[in-house]
């Protein structure tokens, strides 16, 4: 049965009572199953799909009715100013993380000298990539402990001509190679385990060891904190991206351990998002 873009489209409807944005995820699938942009889709609603097309579509459309993030149905996602190839290996990035981001590229910017820059738990390598492109003098080292998701992340950097990134499997500080960083920067798990949310929402197409920790979401922050004093410079800086309600309690820990001049920042939606912290303590 013939198909027109059109009528495809209206398919939306299907998605309508399960899918908030269910004509913008029927047009971003539309788009990947034809190879065209969303303004192309609307302005050729005549144009026929192929019989492939059709099938192709269906099936993706029903993947989405089920419940699958439109990122992992057409393996990819937008982050920042580049496209990033993403699957069921790698957290899909959120746009709240463009804040982490965009305070890291301007403190970097403000640094005297940096050279180098780690990123804990790189995932699809979304923060890693975007540093190393606006920094490409620098090197960023990028830590994942999912070999799977290491793959991911270096395939975006090879799509993406990033040569500035060395990738290395491990948890968190465990996996550098070495001291002195400038920055680093981290978007750990951070939602509680017993978390209800985790199983709904298309959450639990995720991986559960990029969502999750333990200790109410706070075992990994802590452990990033506790370790990262040993491998940054004197007056470099540490970036955390946390959960919602979660900042008083990480900039305490941040005291503790040493680290000052605490910053916060809000996301778009003017939650507290990312905590940038210095540490001054110690000469490397
Ligand atoms: N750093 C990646 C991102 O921010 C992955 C984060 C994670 O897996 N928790 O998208």
């Amino acid at each position: 049965m013939s198909l027109s873009i059109g009528k495809a489209l209206s398919m939306s409807q299907m998605l309508r009572p399960y899918v908030e944005s269910y004509l913008l995820d029927t047009e971003i699938i539309l788009g990947f199953v034809v190879s065209k942009t969303r303004e192309y889709l609307r302005a050729h609603t005549e144009e026929s799909l192929t019989k492939i097309q059709v099938k192709e579509f269906k099936r993706m459309l029903c993947k989405r009715k089920q419940g699958m993030p439109v990122a992992y149905i057409v393996g990819k996602r937008c982050f920042w100013d580049f496209e990033l190839t993403v699957n069921e290996s790698v957290l899909i990035p959120r746009p709240e993380t463009e804040l982490l981001v965009d305070f890291a590229l301007k403190s970097i910017s403000n640094l005297e000298r940096a050279e180098r820059i780690a990123d804990l738990g790189t995932g699809s390598g979304a923060i890693a990539i975007a540093l190393a492109r606006g920094n490409p003098e620098c090197s960023v080292h990028a830590v994942d402990i999912s070999r799977d998701a290491l793959e991911v992340a270096k395939t975006n950097a090879r799509n993406l001509g990033v040569s500035n990134i060395i990738f290395h499997e491990g948890s968190w500080c465990d996996g550098l190679p070495d001291l002195n960083f400038d920055l680093i920067v981290a978007n750990p798990p951070y939602i509680s385990n017993n978390d209800s949310h985790l199983s709904g929402g298309g959450l639990q197409y995720e991986p559960r060891l990029a969502l999750a920790a333990e200790k109410s979401g706070y075992s990994e922050l802590n452990s990033i904190i506790q370790n990262s004093c040993n491998f940054l410079k004197k007056d470099s800086w540490l970036l955390l991206e946390h959960g919602y309600g979660q900042q008083d309690s990480v900039i305490k820990e941040l005291e503790r351990f040493g680290y000052s001049d605490m910053v916060r920042l809000k996301d778009y939606a003017g939650k507290d998002r990312v905590v940038a912290a210095r540490w001054e303590a110690r000469d490397n």
